[in-house]
């Protein structure tokens, strides 16, 4: 076995107006809910990554529900199935779509719980469930763009971002949502989307967990009718969302995109909410963000069944913190960098990139340096305090599957500060399911400083004693020999 000391060498890669409904939307609003979700939550979707395939006998098993409708409305380019499911027998014409962006998954999974809490013909909360079915008919579109969700990507098949194709109407995902809107001539859309972990509220920044907007229909901004009903109905979710996540919601940009479906959607007559489902500290795979999700929309439901959203004025929605962009995944600070002979004292901002390999439903994260100088403004999921420590490249060791054979603990590796391994393909194959970075070859020895976009690898060093081994973001503590990952949850350092 040979270790080698590397000098930054970075491989590149990222919820009636008689008192019972009154009661009724209390009780929707409120921890009931919560007592009741585990039983309606949909147990086959777990994870952010899943396919068409894994959907479609999920919508399947709902043609089964009482109440529900399932109709084939369409299909994507590459022939996929897209679905428009729907309960209720309000004259209130709701259409909920998720999922336009491929890799935006977690509304999806929140209107099958919604769809299970509303044909569960349980005793729990059916008057209520009952109540808004009388005043609304709920339609939802899970999954509109199913060719980039194959791949995880935002884009269609075409490469297009449909919420850019509002108006060209290229992709046929497009026609499919334009055609729907219009036939039904929906009161109130929902469109779903997902937002980075880097979106913020407030200061010090906090992740926006849930961000709202009423998008505004034209480049001025004015209020009509239609946006007006939206802002309220915004400010209706964010009055029940907020004991829940206080600090965490915020109201996403309002600057008018000719291009995108809920800006039309507004100049079309569709009083449209944007619900974005942001990034949540321990939740990488943003379950609890869509409990919240479901708790919104039922909320929301309950809200606009008894009309219980006009209560709020435009002074709720503008009471709505405005998002900004200043959370990191993982920030290091105050650290030394060294160039040229000179050290200079610097922040580390370092973000997480989804890696969606083809033919696999999983999801890989890759760390990568996002910022360097003074981060001051900005805020950490996992943050480092590493003054007066110095940054340093991390070791690579080469192996063989024979060597390989003998190790069962990755520990002693961290505490020498590798980061990297190479050997042959099957060490390729070995290094799967642990920390390091495979390498195909010796990397060249260079000085080069750490660079935006380099690999979040690298060692900390205070009087040439290692303090911390960073791993594709994942952080070795020297002291205490734990091991956590980007989620600062503490890792196996044995290979299982
Ligand atoms: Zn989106």
């Amino acid at each position: 076995m040979k270790v080698y000391l590397v000098f930054f060498y970075c491989v590149s890669l990222c919820i009636s107006l008689s008192v019972s409904t009154v009661r009724a939307q209390a009780a929707l609003e409120g921890s009931l809910i919560l007592d009741v979700y585990d039983q309606i939550r949909e147990p086959l979707l777990h994870q952010r990554r899943f396919s068409h395939s894994e959907m479609v006998p999920l919508v399947e098993k709902l043609r089964h529900r009482p109440g529900i409708q399932v109709n084939k409305v369409g299909q994507s380019l590459e022939g996929r199935s897209i679905h428009l499911i729907s309960i209720g027998k309000g004259p209130v014409r709701v259409l909920c779509w998720s999922q336009m962006h491929g890799d935006e998954p977690t509304a999806t999974m929140a209107l099958f719980d919604l769809f299970n809490f509303f044909s569960d013909d349980d005793a729990i909360l059916i008057k209520e469930k009952q109540a808004i079915l009388e005043k609304i008919t709920l339609y939802a579109i899970p999954m509109l763009n199913p060719d980039g969700a194959e791949r995880f990507q935002r884009r269609t098949a075409l490469d297009i971002d449909m919420n850019r194709d509002a108006l060209r109407l290229q992709n046929p995902e497009s026609r499919l949502l334009k055609s729907i809107r219009d036939s039904l001539k929906a009161d109130i859309g929902f469109n779903l989307h997902d937002q980075g972990r880097g979106h913020s509220v407030g200061f010090p920044p906090r992740p926006a967990v849930i961000s709202l907007l009423a998008p505004a229909y034209n480049e001025v901004k004015d209020i009509n009718e239609v946006r007006l009903a939206a802002m309220q109905v915004c400010a209706s979710i964010y009055d029940n969302l907020k004991h829940h996540i206080p600090g965490q919601i915020g109201l996403y940009d309002d600057t008018f995109e000719p291009r995108a479906f809920g800006d039309n959607m507004q100049k079309w007559g569709t009083s449209t909410i944007l619900i974005e489902s942001g990034g949540m500290k321990g939740d990488p795979e943003k379950q609890f963000v869509r409990k919240l999700n479901f708790l919104a929309m039922v909320g929301a439901l309950a809200s606009v069944a008894s009309d219980n959203y006009k209560k709020f004025g435009l002074e709720d929605y503008k009471s709505i913190p405005p998002n900004d962009f200043a959370m990191m995944d993982l920030i290091i600070r105050e650290a030394v960098i060294s160039y040229m002979g000179n050290d200079f004292t610097v922040d580390l901002g370092i973000r997480i990139r989804d890696i969606a390999p083809p033919d696999s439903s999983s999801l890989y994260r890759k760390a990568y340096i996002a910022d360097i100088g003074d981060l001051s403004t900005f805020a950490g999921y996992v943050e480092i305090n590493a003054k007066g420590m110095h940054v340093k490249a991390a070791s690579y060791v080469e192996i063989n599957k024979e060597e390989l054979s003998f190790i069962r603990d990755f520990a002693s590796w961290l505490e020498q500060g590798i980061g990297f391994v190479t050997g042959d393909e099957s060490v390729q194959e070995s290094m799967k399911g642990t920390p390091f970075i495979f390498i195909s070859e010796a990397p060249p020895q260079s000085q080069d400083a750490l660079k935006i976009g380099d690999d979040a690898t690298f060692i900390l060093e205070k009087n040439d004693q290692l303090k911390y081994t960073l791993v594709n973001g994942a952080i070795f503590h020297s002291e205490n020999k734990q091991f956590y990952d980007l989620d600062g949850n503490l890792q196996e350092t044995r290979i299982k």
